[in-house]
């Protein structure tokens, strides 16, 4: 028999309940044992939908009230000295305040740092580790939710991360120190939950050691060897996860440490498959997954089964199947789909619907693919329709992505012979003040926009209250005299949905929430066909918007590489495709911008640094691709056309080349709260256009002295030429309010000034 698992299931809830009580508790209209009670519904629920579903073995432990990470940290007693624990029990108040600064009780307190989950959208609360620390068990959070399954008839498999993958995802604090020195002081708590769940009468443990696809550093995969072998005693079965990538230069490693299975992603890395088969010493279990924990898309079970039939001969009892990785990273249930497209949701499969594939797999496996033929023939069919589908392809994008060659990829003249162009054009002072796209999203517009989205607001009065805000916007950045204005983006709900809602080849779930971080949940547009622009996105706002003033309008768009990033991309085509079929129509929205006598355009890629595959051997392609799909979005312009992008991260060392290489005129990006130091990178690199060093952090109401500003842009002068540098923010103000923008942006203008009298 073949065993049919799962690695993790979505715990926000179909209704997204879990948020809905996390809130209502964190604002103290609900008390704890209403958020206990609406958790225990959501394990228990989950648990039965894969239970139903026929799967032989279901993840338990999963479940999160904030994250994973952070659980475990409470569960080894790992709490910053600031939340004032002393030792014994985290409770759920300290828990929540090392994620968010605060909760219904307790003293306030800065709250732990948040890092994205591998290459995901999934953000994961950063252990913090000091030379002196201690580990010990500290929550019995793990242990109940076992009790709790079983005691519901559930076939549960605890999940860990592993103490490789744990110490790995922790930041060292105080005195420096190697953070691997504590895997000694770490391991006898992971020896003592083994034991206690052995004692509670657990067969398999899930022990997830994802660094395992990466590229590891000598100590730490020896590192592997020593902590597993000591592990081996008085513990239950392991069957140690790797997902999102190959195992690689690891996978000799991973096959021979002493555990009892081995599980691969074989959607990202199907190549791995013949080696691992090979490798795997019996007795142990090759677990492999084939359905994509990553993407909505329906599998191709017969394609799935034509390369794992083989193995089943081969490894008979020893071969599992399940997803990729857990299915946190997929939205829940299809079926609530109602509205969507019924063609389209015939070729998508949400966590519920894949943990049926699974399903389907093991008895395809198990009683051969007679029987069930109706299934896999359902399932052919709705495969084939979308590889077939007239919806998919369009022809003239076809062309067109094929047709893009040096010239379309590059701008028609190099940055100094644009900057002339530019400057005759827009005649900007020196230190010239712009902001980065977005002005606040007040209670108004957000009103304005769901009424208008309820059918309560005609077009043309939704136009009008938009009209006005623009109007405000503008008059207001006149009023602080800025040099380069915005429209202030009151019109956009999202930076990728608004374009994917205008883009053709995009869809939009109803309901297809995915947990970005906590309680916030984000839904990701499905790209399904080709991408091509139906009429112009952006031109009439802004075109209004520069009637309104003589300085010159920034046109906004978001870019090709994070509209791919922030979206469920389809999967019968290269990504690099895709985002080039994006950036077409960006560049098609960027002439017609500049034919409406727009000057400035700025094309924001927040995501491209997120894109980096987590390989290094492998940067380099994505770097070449996502830098020209960049480059054929923002070319298509005359050299007086100034071409901003925008980044809000503060990691450039290593990606330096590649940022050069978009050859914008302009990049905006996060350095306030780095006191400029990451423009080091810049300077050492001879970055040889314009930057905007965010001169404040606008994720803090904190309004920034004229005297800050000066002093950090003085120290930007000094790594940067000052005839290349602008001022603006870190980042877009729609998270603020119009006080503290005004106060902010009249003393960046004053500073502005200031360095102008100085230069
Ligand atoms: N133009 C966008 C804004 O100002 C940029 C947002 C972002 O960088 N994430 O809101
Ligand atoms: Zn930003």
């Amino acid at each position: 028999m073949t065993l049919a698992h799962n690695l993790g299931f979505p715990r926000i809830g179909v209704a997204r309940e879990l948020k809905w009580a996390l809130e209502s508790y964190w604002k103290g209209e609900q008390d704890q044992q209403a958020l206990l009670a609406v958790a225990r519904e959501l394990r228990a629920r989950h648990w039965r939908i894969q239970q139903q579903a026929g799967l032989d073995q279901v993840p338990v432990g999963d479940f999160s009230f904030y994250d994973q990470v952070l659980d475990h940290s409470a569960m080894f007693g790992v709490v910053p000295p600031r939340f004032g624990h002393d030792g014994g029990a985290v409770d759920l108040d300290t828990y929540f305040r090392m994620a968010r600064g605060r909760a219904p009780s307790g003293e306030a307190a800065a709250a732990c740092e948040m890092t994205k989950w591998f290459d995901t959208n999934y953000h994961y609360i950063v252990p913090e580790l000091h030379a002196d620390q201690t580990f010990s068990l500290s929550t019995e959070r793990l242990f109940d939710e076992v009790a709790e399954a079983q005691a519901l008839g559930i076939d549960a498999r605890p999940v860990l991360i592993g103490p490789l993958t744990y110490l790995w995802l922790a930041k060292t604090r105080g005195e420096a120190f190697e953070r691997l020195d504590l895997l000694e002081r770490l391991l006898p708590v992971y020896g003592e939950i083994l034991a206690r769940l052995r004692g509670q009468g657990i067969e398999w443990v899930q022990i997830d050691e994802p660094i395992l696809v990466l590229d590891l550093p000598a100590p730490w995969r020896q590192a592997f060897e020593s902590a597993y072998t000591q592990l081996a005693v008085n513990r239950p079965k392991l069957l140690l996860t790797t997902y999102f990538g190959a195992l690689d230069d690891n996978l000799h490693l991973a096959a021979h440490l002493p555990v009892d299975g081995l599980h691969i992603d074989l959607v990202r890395a199907p190549e791995q498959l013949a080696q691992a088969a090979d490798w795997l010493p019996a007795p142990k279990v090759l677990s492999v997954g084939v359905i994509d924990g990553r993407n909505i898309w329906r599998a191709d079970l017969a394609a799935i089964l034509d390369r794992i039939e083989p193995l089943k001969a081969r490894l008979g009892e020893r071969l599992w199947v399940g997803p990729s990785c857990s299915l946190l990273h997929t939205p829940v249930d299809l079926d609530e789909e109602t509205r969507l497209d019924s063609e389209i949701r015939d070729w998508l499969a949400f966590a519920v619907q894949k943990v049926e594939e699974i399903r389907l797999l093991r008895d395809a496996l198990d009683q051969g693919r007679n029987g069930v033929s109706d299934a896999l023939a359902a399932c052919a069919r709705a495969v084939a329709a979308r590889l077939e589908s007239p919806r998919l392809h369009r022809a003239e994008v076809r062309e067109r992505t094929a047709a893009i060659d040096a010239a379309m990829a590059s701008r028609h003249s190099p940055y100094a012979v644009r900057a002339e162009a530019q400057r005759a054009r827009l005649a900007l002072p020196t230190y010239p003040t712009t902001t980065i796209g977005s002005f606040p999203q007040t209670a108004e517009i957000r009103g304005a926009r769901r009424a208008f989205k309820a059918g309560q607001l005609d077009a043309a009065a939704y136009e009008q209250a938009m009209r006005e805000q623009i109007a405000h916007a503008v008059a207001e950045q006149e009023r602080y005299g800025l040099d380069v204005l915005v429209h202030g983006e009151p019109e956009r709900n999202d930076m990728v949905e608004y374009f994917g809602e205008q883009l053709e080849g995009f869809v939009f779930t109803r309901n297809g929430w995915v947990q970005s971080y906590g309680s916030r949940c984000v839904k990701p547009p499905v790209i399904y066909g080709d991408v091509a622009r139906a009429a112009p996105m952006t031109v009439a706002w802004t075109r209004y918007a520069q009637s309104l003033t003589a300085r010159p309008m920034k046109g906004m768009l978001t870019g090709p590489v994070t509209i791919l990033q922030w979206s469920f991309v389809r999967d019968d085509q290269p990504r690099a495709q895709t985002c080039a079929q994006i950036a077409l129509a960006l560049r098609d929205e960027v002439c017609d911008l500049e034919a409406a006598g727009i000057g400035v355009i700025q094309i924001d890629e927040p995501a491209f640094r997120e894109g980096l595959p987590l390989r290094r051997a492998e940067w380099d392609a994505y770097l070449a691709w996502a830098a020209r799909c960049f480059r054929v979005s923002a070319s298509g312009v005359a050299d007086a056309t100034q071409i901003h992008t925008h980044m809000c991260y503060s990691e450039f060392n290593d990606i330096i080349a590649a940022i050069a290489d978009l050859d914008a005129d302009v990049i905006t990006i996060e350095t306030a709260r780095s006191d400029m130091e990451l423009l080091d990178a810049f300077g050492d690199f001879d970055y040889p256009n314009e930057i905007g060093p965010g001169v404040y952090d606008i994720h803090s109401p904190n309004v920034p002295t004229v005297e800050q500003i000066v002093e950090l842009m003085r120290k930007a002068a000094e790594r940067i030429p000052a005839e290349r540098l602008w001022v603006n923010p870190d980042c877009g103000l729609k998270t603020r309010g119009w006080p503290e923008v005004e106060a902010s942006l009249r003393h960046m203008v004053a500073a502005a000034e200031a360095l102008r009298a100085q230069h």
